[in-house]
Parts: C-alpha cells; sequence; structure tokens
C-alpha cells in the first residue's frame, strides 16, 4: 500500500495485486484535497489526517464488494468545483468509473 497518489500512466497497468481479484483502482489527486472529509463519511476506505488536512485512501486496490463506497466517495468529493479528486479506475478497460465528468470513462485528473 502506498500513500502516494499513482502515477497516471499506471492506468491498466501490472502494478498491485492481480485484476481478477482487486479490479478497481483509486487514483487520488492528493495536492487538490481541501480536506473537506466527505470522503471519510460515506467510505471506509477513506480517512482524513487531520494534521495535515488531507485524505487518502487505506486501500488503492479494490474489488467489487468495496466499489460502491469508493464511488460514493469520488461522488461526494467537492474539491476541483465540485468534480471531485477521487478517481475510480476499472483495471480491465482502463476507464474512469466515477466521477466521470466528461461522460465517456477518460480519466479526468488534472495533476
Ligand atoms: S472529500 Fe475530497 S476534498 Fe474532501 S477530504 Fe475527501 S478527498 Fe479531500
Amino acid at each position: 500500500m502506498s500513500e502516494e497518489p499513482i502515477d497516471p500512466a499506471d492506468i491498466g497497468g501490472e502494478d498491485g495485486p492481480p485484476v481478477a481479484e482487486k479490479p478497481y483502482k483509486i487514483i487520488f489527486e492528493a495536492n487538490k484535497c481541501i480536506g473537506a472529509g466527505k470522503c471519510a463519511e460515506v467510505s471506509e476506505n477513506w480517512e482524513l489526517d487531520l494534521s495535515t488536512g488531507i485524505a487518502s485512501p487505506k486501500q488503492y486496490f479494490i474489488d467489487e464488494s468495496e466499489l460502491d463506497e469508493n464511488i460514493r466517495a469520488a461522488e461526494v468529493c467537492p474539491a476541483k468545483k465540485d468534480v471531485g479528486v477521487i478517481h475510480v479506475i476499472d483495471r480491465e478497460t482502463g476507464d474512469e468509473l466515477a466521477p466521470d465528468p466528461h461522460g465517456d470513462g477518460t480519466l479526468s485528473v488534472d495533476w
């Protein structure tokens, strides 16, 4: 588990546990987190560090059972003018499942 944001070039890459085990992953724009803590309210995977005022995921790679709460976290995150800085990626297709502001699965990171 890493505390570092994941490089977008890594999308669909070979890092992490097998895709069959953890079919989804999180890409987090930590530098754009405004510490609103909404993510932690809706998902156990997210924690707000009160000393830094920045949230972080406990796990970057998630399975089906953890998908919904992380999608919810991505959707409620108010950073970046409400687009959000939590991205949930389908590792198989490389598509962004949430927040997907473009509606076409492209990654909405803005490093
Ligand atoms: S909801 Fe977004 S801005 Fe707020 S703490 Fe979580 S990641 Fe950061």
